[in-house]
């Protein structure tokens, strides 16, 4: 049997980063879920796929390799045994992986390879629609939120620190387009699942969300 937390949210919203922390402090093992698009998007850019090419990149989907180690550290990402840790957020990656992550059999297929991650396992795992698609039946459901301008602000903040050549005003819009895009899918859509507790981070610091969520998590264990 295993226990299922899983967390949406839009990006900047803190899942990454809390997430992990909540995985290291209750044993959990941590699934980032945006990691199995984002290789699929580094790919294509690749292999020079252009994005109509819906078949090419269906194709991609089907035969890619992804591996993900869960390191005290952070993740580190193999895409067909080639450490892509740092390529996949890239500037290019970003742009283009919500369009990829909405080809309906793109998701089905990446859908399946999350469940498989998470089988038997007691796992906490971030993305979009993991509580009301991956896993309708989640144990504990928690949807994460905060204003736009706090999330450009987080994200840029992020990118700094890992060198990543964005200006505010690109995070700010990549975000705007990403959470436009995410939320008109028509399969896993990003949205509040009915029975998802909302947590609003805009004003809280990283330890204040963490602790919030723990004591979400513990009362659903009891
Ligand atoms: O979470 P992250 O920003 O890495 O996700 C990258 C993109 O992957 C998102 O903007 C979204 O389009 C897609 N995604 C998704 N469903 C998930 C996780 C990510 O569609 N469960």
């Amino acid at each position: 049997m295993s226990f299922i937390v899983g967390i949406d949210g839009p990006a900047g919203s803190g899942k990454g980063t809390v997430t992990k922390r909540v995985a290291n402090k209750l044993g959990l093992i941590n699934i980032d879920t945006g990691i199995t698009y984002r290789c699929v998007a580094l790919e294509v850019l690749k292999q020079g796929i252009q994005l109509d090419d819906t078949n090419k990149i269906i194709e991609i989907a089907k035969n890619i390799k992804i591996k993900i180690d869960n390191t005290p550290n952070g993740d580190i990402v193999f895409l067909d045994d080639i450490n892509v840790t740092q390529d996949i957020r890239s500037k290019e990656v970003t742009k283009i992986v919500s369009q990829v992550s909405s080809i309906k059999e793109v998701r089905f297929l990446m859908v399946d390879m999350q469940r498989k991650l998470a089988e038997g396992k007691n796992v906490i795992m971030e993305g979009r629609d993991i509580c009301t698609y991956v896993f309708p039946n989640a144990d504990v459901k928690i949807y994460l939120d905060a204003s736009i301008e706090e999330r450009a602000k987080r994200r840029f903040k992020e990118n700094q620190e890992k060198n990543i050549d964005m200006t505010y005003e690109e995070v700010y819009e990549n975000i705007k387009k990403r959470d436009e895009n995410d939320k008109s899918k028509e399969i896993g859509a990003l949205k509040v699942a009915e029975d998802s507790i909302v947590v609003d981070t805009t004003n809280l610091t990283i330890d204040e969300v963490v602790e919030k969520i723990i004591d979400i998590i513990r009362i659903k264990r009891k």
